[in-house]
Formats: structure tokens, C-alpha cells, sequence
């Protein structure tokens, strides 16, 4: 009986069971699709490195024995739409059977689902074998309860996968050292290098050029950063674990002019298509700082096992849980356009200009210069949330929609009501000149909240609150704020409002 079996492009997850055992009248179907490269317009560098892991992958899978049909985006017969290569292929090769594996995208996962409706031959779909939990767990977990709390949901995580624990208590006697992990950079450092591997990814890009395909930002593609294979990716987070995870936590949300990739793994885009697994990952950490050799402080090991077993778990729960309606979230009805400038940085807030700069170039900004440089403006500026989404969706290395969207729309925009967050994330100038190093070159000045060079962040922030008091007074978390707000005096706060407005026409005006 032939059997085809669909890989997606985010699906490379060499350890998975399919793999044990090499048949002759199995195909595993691979394509790359304009379905998969216009849906929204990707940076580069990623649209390049996930042709680049999924050509790498087929090679791989042949040598070892299996039978691999890949479609190439400009292949005659690429028909561009799964459904439809799907079909010219069961034809095509006499398949009597289709199988897949559980796509993370509702997109896809609704797109398949429909289409085995259609179909006249047995299929079946079975688990990417990839993450700790099921699609549904965390729905299970937090049944019955209002809201969905990611620390209870992270200790919970480590208590069944055995993660840190002595027993049925925290190996340290504490749950959580996030405060431990907030330093700034000094004036004086130096990063240590990282891994100088590269790949020459020209033909891909002229590939893609000569397709059409529309993308954004740079690719230095004789250097190619990324990892594109298991081994690659391996080698990456053997690298982070001698070298960065020392002062992960420290510099965790640090944020400087000169520093792109700081002591942060870089490993979201080889985890998210499973070129390595999240148990493979926290089990190196761990073991690295069990060896001891490289002097790990438990902050820096706790701090990164959360983001991964709780975060990145949580997110994909919450994905699940509330897919498709979260898409069409907008808590605060938020309808301004992105500014322009976020597709060249050309812009004199220097935070923001460096943000947008070095996303554009390396398709990357760790979480906090997601959060609170571009996050936070967008959030300050009142954007409609499906611009930001298609904007984060786009531009970064590691962004597939389910962890997109719960970070961008949930975490970052609050435009799901407090479903991923307690609070919004907004913060004024404070805490960016606390945090970084960016005001210092900015043409605005960090303290000043009125006048020709106050800093956009100021006014905007509490304009923010003043718009949104009736949805956000009774929040425990911003009760705070509002007491600050109304011990202002009028002329205070009006000239705040004013000069808000101000910042907003300017953006309306673009
Ligand atoms: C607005 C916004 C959008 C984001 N979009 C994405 C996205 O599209 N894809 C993506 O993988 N991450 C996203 N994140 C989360 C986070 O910013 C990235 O995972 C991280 O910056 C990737 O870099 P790194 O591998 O060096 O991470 P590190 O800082 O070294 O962290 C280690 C790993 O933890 C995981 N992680 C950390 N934070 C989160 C989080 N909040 N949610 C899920 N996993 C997390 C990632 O797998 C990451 O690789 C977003 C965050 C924000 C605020
Ligand atoms: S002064 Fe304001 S706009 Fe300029 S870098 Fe600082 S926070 Fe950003």
C-alpha cells in the first residue's frame, strides 16, 4: 500500500518515530509554496533558512533510505497550494493512504482537516512528537478556572516532567528568580563570540527573486547565520551552554547600541522547527550547570528553563485553547496603521530605531526589545493589533503563528483582555533608560514628558491609561497608576494629553 506522509516546514523533527524504520511504498512529501510565502510578507533571512533546514532535512531523510518527493518553489509542477500538490500527488504516485502530523498553525491544521473530508483514501494525523504537552493540556489544567495563570501552570510543568525538583519541592527551595535577572550592561565589556559558522544561501535568494516572492530586510546570504540542521542547531546550544548561560540571567532583558544578540541562546528558530527538542534543550542547560564547570548561577538556569517549559508551552496552551476567535481580539478597539518607519527604522527615537534596525538585519530582537521598544510603542500608540501581529509574524526568525500571536496580541498588546498577561505591558521612558543604553544617542530626551524633545513614551503612556481608565482602573495590578495620575494637577496632565496628541497626529501624518 503507498503511503504519502506530509512533512511541513516547520515539522524537521528528525527523532520522530516515522523515522525508525525505512519502507519502500512510503513517501514523505516536502514543498516549498507561495501558500507558505505570501501569506504575509516574511523577512528574508527566514523565508531563506526554512527552504534552506527543509532541503537539508530531505537530504538527510534519503540517506538514510527513506523515499522523499520535494516540490521546490519553482518547480514546473508545484502547483503553490498544499491541497492542490497534495491531490496532483496521491494521483500521481497511486497513493492509498495520506498521513500528516498535527500542524501548530490553526491555519493549516484547518486547511488539512478539511481536506481529508474530501478524501476517498484512509488518512491519519499523529502528534509532531515535539513538545512536552498535548494540544489541549493546558485547557485541561486550568478547567473550571477564570484565568490562566502562567506560574501556576510552570510549576505544575516542573513538578510532572521532574525539572528542578527535589522531591515535590523546588530543588532551591524557590520557584522563581526573575528578580535576580534584571541587570544592565556596564559601561565596559565584552561579549564572548559566538559560533562563526555560516552557509552560502545565494541561489536561494535568487530563487526567491526571481519568483517574485516579496520580503523584507537584509540577508548577507554568502553568511547565512542560522542553523539549518540538527547538527547545526546542536552545536549552537553547546555553545550557549559553555559560553552565555553564565550571564544569561543577568542580562536577560538587558538592552545597548552595540549589542544585537547579547547572552541569549538564539535557539527559538531551530526549537520551533524542531530541528531539537525543548527536553533536549533544558537538559543540556541543566546539565551544564550540574558539571559545574562553567560556574552557572541557578538564577540564570531557572530563568531559562521558565521560558521554555513554562512560557513556550503556555503559549502554545493558550494558542489552542482560544484559536480562532484570539485572532480577532482588539480588548482596547486599537485602529491606528503602523508607522511606516517600522519597515526601515528610519525613525529619531533611537530605542526604537536600533530595535527596528537590527530586526531588519538580522531578523532578530530578543523579548524585551520586543516588548518594550516596539511592543510598547505600538500598544502606546493605540495600533490595531492585526497590523502588529502581521508585523512580528513577518520580520522575525522564529515567528510561527502560535507563538506569535499569544506574544504579540496576548503578552505585548493586551488586546485579548488579560488572557496571557494580568497587565498590560507599557512602560514610559523610565524604564528604557533604566534598562538600556539608547537614550543616550536619542534625539529626544528621556526625562523631559512636555516640550520639543520630551520623550514620545512619556506623554503617550499616560494618555494610555487616561483612554483606557474605565477597562483598566479596577486592575489590582494598575490601581497604582491611576492614584499617581489623579494626584496630578490639571494643567499637569493636560499639557500630558496635549502633547500625546501631538506625538499621534504626527503618526497620523506619516
Ligand atoms: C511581541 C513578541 C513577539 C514574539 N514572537 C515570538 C515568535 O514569533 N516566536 C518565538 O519563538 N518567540 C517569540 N517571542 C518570544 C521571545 O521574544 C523569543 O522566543 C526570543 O526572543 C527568541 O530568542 P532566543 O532564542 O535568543 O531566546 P532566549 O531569550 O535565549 O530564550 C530561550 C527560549 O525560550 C523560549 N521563550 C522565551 N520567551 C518566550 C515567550 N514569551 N514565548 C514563547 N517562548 C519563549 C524561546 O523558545 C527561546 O528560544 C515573542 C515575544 C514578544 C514580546
Ligand atoms: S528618549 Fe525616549 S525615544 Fe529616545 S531612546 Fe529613550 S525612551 Fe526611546
Amino acid at each position: 500500500m503507498h503511503t504519502l506522509r506530509l512533512l511541513l516546514g516547520d515539522q524537521l523533527n528528525a527523532q520522530h518515530s516515522w523515522f525508525d524504520q525505512t519502507n519502500d511504498d512510503t513517501y514523505y512529501v516536502m514543498m516549498e509554496m507561495r501558500q507558505e510565502t505570501d501569506y504575509v510578507r516574511h523577512h528574508v533571512q527566514k523565508v531563506v533558512g526554512f527552504f534552506a533546514a527543509m532541503r537539508a532535512f530531505a537530504k538527510e531523510l534519503e540517506k538514510q533510505g527513506h523515499r522523499v518527493i520535494y516540490l521546490k518553489l519553482n518547480a514546473k509542477n508545484n502547483l503553490q497550494d498544499l491541497t492542490k500538490n497534495l491531490s496532483q500527488l496521491i494521483k500521481e504516485h497511486n497513493i492509498e493512504r495520506f498521513e500528516y502530523l498535527l500542524p501548530d498553525e490553526y491555519r493549516l491544521d484547518e486547511q488539512l482537516n478539511e481536506y481529508c473530508q474530501t478524501l476517498d483514501i484512509p488518512w491519519k494525523a499523529y502528534d509532531t512528537e515535539h513538545f512536552y504537552t498535548t494540544r489541549d493540556e493546558l485547557t485541561d489544567f486550568f478547567k473550571g478556572k477564570k484565568t490562566y495563570l502562567m506560574e501556576s501552570f510552570y510549576r505544575h510543568m516542573r513538578k510532572k516532567h521532574d525539572v528542578l525538583m527535589d522531591g515535590k519541592e523546588p530543588v532551591t527551595g524557590q520557584w522563581n528568580y526573575d528578580k535576580e535577572n534584571r541587570k544592565t550592561f556596564p559601561k565596559q565589556f565584552k561579549l564572548p563570540d559566538r559560533s562563526s559558522r555560516t552557509h552560502d544561501l545565494s541561489s536561494l535568494v535568487q530563487m526567491l527573486e526571481a519568483e517574485g516572492v516579496e520580503t523584507m530586510g537584509k540577508i548577507d546570504a554568502e553568511n547565512y547565520r542560522w542553523p539549518i540542521t540538527r547538527r547545526e542547531a546542536l552545536a549552537d546550544l553547546q555553545i550557549f551552554c559553555e559560553r552565555f548561560l553564565t550571564q544569561f540571567g543577568d542580562y536577560q532583558d538587558a538592552m545597548h547600541t552595540e549589542v544585537v544578540f547579547g547572552y541569549h541562546s538564539l535557539i527559538s528558530f531551530a526549537l520551533n522547527i524542531k530541528l531539537i527538542s525543548p527536553k533536549e534543550v533544558i537538559d543540556r542547560v541543566i546539565d551544564t550547570w550540574q558539571e559545574g564547570k562553567e560556574a552557572v548561577p541557578f538564577a540564570a538556569v531557572e530563568g531559562f528553563v521558565r521560558q521554555i517549559i513554562g512560557w513556550r508551552e503556555f503559549m502554545r496552551g493558550i494558542y489552542w485553547a482560544k484559536m480562532p476567535d484570539y485572532a480577532k481580539l482588539n480588548y482596547f478597539g486599537h485602529s491606528r496603521k503602523l508607522p511606516q518607519w517600522y519597515w526601515t527604522g528610519d525613525t529619531k527615537m533611537s530605542c526604537l530605531r536600533h530595535a527596528i534596525k537590527q530586526s531588519l538585519d538580522y531578523a532578530y530582537a530578543h523579548h524585551i526589545q520586543r516588548l518594550m521598544i516596539t511592543g510598547n510603542f505600538a500598544l502606546l500608540t493605540q495600533v490595531d493589533p492585526t497590523a502588529v501581529d502581521a508585523w512580528y509574524l513577518g520580520i522575525y526568525i522564529d515567528a510561527i503563528e502560535w507563538v506569535e500571536i499569544t506574544n504579540t496580541r496576548g503578552m505585548s498588546q493586551f488586546a485579548d483582555g488579560g488572557i496571557v498577561g494580568s497587565k498590560p505591558y507599557v512602560s514610559s521612558a523610565n524604564y528604557i533608560h533604566k534598562m538600556s543604553n539608547y537614550c543616550s544617542s536619542c534625539h529626544y530626551k528621556a526625562t523631559q514628558k512636555t516640550g520639543d524633545k520630551a520623550c514620545p513614551f512619556n506623554s503617550l503612556y499616560w494618555n494610555f491609561y487616561d483612554q483606557h481608565r474605565k477597562k483598566l482602573e479596577k486592575n489590582p495590578r494598575i490601581g497604582m497608576m491611576y492614584r499617581t495620575w489623579d494626584r496630578m494637577d490639571a494643567k499637569t496632565k493636560t499639557a500630558l494629553l496635549q502633547q500625546a496628541d501631538k506625538y499621534l497626529q504626527e503618526i497620523d501624518e506619516l
